[in-house]
């Protein structure tokens, strides 16, 4: 069989050639032919420079893709599968947090007969405020979302053919593979694994870019906030009913005094909150289908070494 591993990198100038060389370690051990297909996703530092190195230096089995600018790590993975020609992928970040040594593990649970199999990380070494946060929202989020998202779990992973197919063939614009990769299904197995700390170089994710990423979570799968949105709105108008009728029952027993003027501030200031986030949430849907209607590229890319070599997918 031949394994394929997906390596998305952007601004990875610091560690790529070390990842290079433990990747290499790892996969020369293995008793199955493989090819390393890096994509840089827009890098701005040294990056693709060194993976056309190290390209040239391992020649078959290694390819590369640069994409035109950064089009981010969503693209950049979906870059990768469509190139990979193997008859299972691993999708591994360029930074070794995610350790070549499991390799191995994965392919003996492929071998099994599963199609996904997925690295679970645990949150040692994480900031305490950020592994809180996520906790908070992997429970909040996964009543909202139809599919089922779980915390630890991202993109470090193994897909058979047939897992990769199905998700090549998905077209849409707005990409959330975490739920992606749920929502095809087939067989899946977890493993959990100790998380590693960064080589070098820094994380792309700063706490808004944390945030945005969340609300895209909630809101790519269904329209179950919309839903949400109209139960809220149910609630507040029994609520002004209740409190219509006790205004107007104490009206009756004891005449018309009128204070209430800070109740009546909150109330107005509240509801003009509320509909606006409510707004903003259609609004999100509208812009998601305006994006999907102008089916653009995901990504378009700039330089490679030549496409995927024709391969046989093999039986396990
Ligand atoms: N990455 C990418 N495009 C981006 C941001 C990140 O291809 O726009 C790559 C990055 O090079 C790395 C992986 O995605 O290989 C994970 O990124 P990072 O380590 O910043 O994320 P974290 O591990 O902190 O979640
Ligand atoms: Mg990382």
């Amino acid at each position: 069989m031949k394994l394929s591993v997906v390596v998305p990198c952007y601004d990875e100038e610091e560690v790529i050639g070390h990842f290079d060389e433990e990747i290499r370690v790892v996969l020369g051990q293995l008793a199955v032919e493989y090819e390393l297909c890096y994509v840089d996703d827009g890098s701005t530092d040294g990056t693709l420079h060194r993976i056309r190195t190290l390209a040239q230096q391992h020649r078959p089995t290694t390819r590369y893709l640069s994409f035109s600018r950064n089009f981010g790590k969503e693209a950049a993975m979906l870059a990768g599968l469509k190139e990979a020609s193997g008859d299972a992928v691993i999708l591994m970040d360029a930074d070794l947090q995610h350790p070549p040594q499991l390799i191995e593990k994965m392919l003996d649970l492929y071998q099994l007969g599963h199609d996904q199999v997925i690295a679970k990380r645990s949150r040692d070494g994480d900031k305490p405020l950020r592994s809180v946060c996520s906790r908070l929202y992997y429970r909040a989020v996964n009543k909202w979302v139809d599919v089922e998202l779980t915390d630890g779990v991202g993109d470090f992973r193994l897909l058979s053919r047939t897992a990769v197919d199905a998700l090549v063939s998905l077209p849409e614009y707005n990409r959330f593979s975490k739920g992606l990769f749920s929502w095809i299904g087939f067989d899946t197995v977890t493993f959990d694994y100790r998380n590693a700390r960064r080589e070098g170089g820094r994380t792309k994710w700063c706490f808004g870019a944390l945030v945005n990423y969340g609300i895209d979570g909630m809101i790519s799968f269904n329209s179950r906030p919309l839903r949400v949105a109209i139960y809220t709105g149910l609630s507040l108008a029994a609520l002004a009913a209740a409190y219509a009728l006790w205004i107007v029952g104490a009206a009756v027993a004891g005449g018309i005094t009128a204070p209430g003027y800070v109740t009546l501030v909150a109330i107005i200031v509240g509801l003009g909150g509320l509909q606006m986030v409510m707004l903003g949430l259609i609004g999100e849907y509208i812009g998601r289908i305006y994006y999907e209607t102008k089916r653009r590229p995901h990504f378009l890319v700039k330089e490679t070494n030549g496409t995927a070599p024709t391969h046989t997918p093999t039986a396990r």
